[in-house]
C-alpha cells in the first residue's frame, strides 16, 4: 500500500484498509483487488481487456487526485506503472511487471528518477539471462519458414499478451495465423487501440482449422496445445509441429518440438539497468520473490529490503509531515 493525502492505494492485490486498488495490468496474478473495488485506478486498456477477457467490469477512481500519474511499463497492452508525486514528498514509484526490451505490440517503458522505487521481483537472481528479443523474434521467423512447408504449425502461448505478440509477429512474416476464440477476443481489444493483428478463429477451437490447409500457422492457450494438437492431426493427417514462447523456456523444458524464450519481463541484469536510469534512494522489492531480490540488490550494493505495510506507514507520517 501506498498513501497519498487521505488515500492509501493497494498495489496489484486486495488489502483491506484501501480506498484506492491500482492495477498495473490485466494479467490475473494482478487483479484480485479488481472485481470487488469501489474505486480502480487503472489504464482504459486494461480496463477493456478485464471486461472482455475476464467479464470483470472495473470501477474506475473518479476523482482526480493530484500528485498521481501513470507510466508505461513495457510488459503488455495498458500495463502501466505508477508514480506518486507528494507534495513536498519524495516520490514513489511502483513498476508492476516490467520490461525493458521493446514488444511489437505494445509502448516502451518510461523510466524517471525516482526516489523510492517499488520493483516487481519475478527475475531476482543474475543466472537468469534473457536474449535480445529480436534474436528470438528472428528465430522464430526461421523456424515457422521452415516448418511452413511440412505441415501445420501451432504455438502455445499465454492468451493474454503473448498470443497477441505472436499474432503480430507472424503478421510481419505475412501469414495471418489461426486462433482460438478467447485469443481471438483478447486480440479485438489490441486491435481497438490500434495495434492491427489480422488472425481467424475459424474452427481452431474445434481442432478443424482451414481443414487440408497445409502451411497453417495457430496459436492456443499453452494448457490447450497438446489437445488441439492432436485433433488436428487427426482430423487432417498431416504432422503438426508444436513450438512453445515463453520466457519460462530459459529454464523449463516442455514437451514441444521447439520452445522460443520470449519473455515479457526484465531479467535481473535489465533490472539492474532500471535501477541506474532511475537513481532511487530507497529500493522496496516487490512480490513473491521480494526477500531473494533485497537480498542480491543489496550484495550489488544498493539501499534495497522488501516490500512491507509497515514500512510505507512510516512514509505516511513523513509525508504528511513535509505536508504541511
Ligand atoms: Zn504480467
Amino acid at each position: 500500500m501506498i498513501y497519498l493525502d487521505g488515500y492509501a492505494i493497494s498495489l496489484d492485490r486486495r488489502e483491506h484498509s484501501s480506498n484506492i486498488d491500482f492495477v498495473s495490468h490485466a494479467h490475473s496474478d494482478h487483479i484480485s483487488a479488481a472485481k470487488s473495488s469501489k474505486s480502480v485506478i487503472a489504464s482504459t486498456e486494461t480496463a477493456r481487456l478485464l471486461e472482455v477477457a475476464k467479464g470483470i467490469k472495473i470501477k474506475i477512481c473518479s476523482e482526480r487526485i493530484d500528485g498521481i500519474r501513470l507510466t508505461d511499463s513495457g510488459h503488455m497492452l495498458g500495463a502501466k506503472q505508477i508514480r506518486i508525486e507528494p507534495n513536498g514528498g519524495g516520490v514513489i514509484t511502483y513498476t508492476g511487471d516490467f520490461m525493458l526490451q521493446h514488444a511489437v505490440t505494445c509502448k516502451p517503458i518510461e523510466i524517471l528518477e525516482t526516489d523510492t522505487l517499488i520493483i516487481d521481483s519475478t527475475y531476482c537472481t543474475p543466472e537468469i539471462k534473457f536474449d535480445p528479443r529480436k534474436e528470438v523474434e528472428s528465430a522464430i521467423e526461421l523456424w515457422v519458414s521452415r516448418k511452413q512447408p511440412q505441415g501445420i504449425i501451432l504455438f502455445g502461448a499465454h492468451r493474454m499478451g503473448k498470443a497477441q505478440e505472436l499474432t503480430k509477429l507472424l503478421n510481419m512474416q505475412g501469414i495471418v495465423p489461426f486462433t482460438t476464440e478467447a485469443i481471438g477476443k483478447i486480440n479485438s481489444v489490441y486491435n481497438e487501440s490500434g495495434i492491427g493483428l489480422e488472425y481467424s478463429c475459424a474452427g481452431a477451437d474445434e481442432g478443424e482449422p482451414e481443414l487440408g490447409w497445409g502451411g497453417a500457422v495457430g496459436i492456443v492457450e499453452t494448457h490447450r496445445l497438446d489437445e488441439v494438437a492432436s485433433r488436428i492431426s487427426k482430423g487432417t493427417g498431416k504432422r503438426v509441429f508444436r513450438a512453445s514462447a515463453t520466457g519460462f523456456a530459459k529454464f523449463f523444458r516442455f514437451n514441444t518440438d521447439v520452445q522460443f524464450p520470449l519473455s515479457d519481463h526484465a531479467d535481473f541484469r535489465q533490472s539492474l539497468d532500471y535501477i541506474e536510469a532511475a537513481h532511487p534512494k530507497k529500493i522496496l522489492t516487490y512480490g513473491s520473490n521480494s526477500e531473494i531480490f533485497a537480498q542480491n540488490l543489496s550484495r550489488a550494493g544498493y539501499n534495497a529490503e522488501p516490500f512491507r505495510n509497515e514500512v510505507m506507514e512510516g512514509y505516511r507520517v513523513i509525508g504528511l509531515e513535509t505536508g504541511t
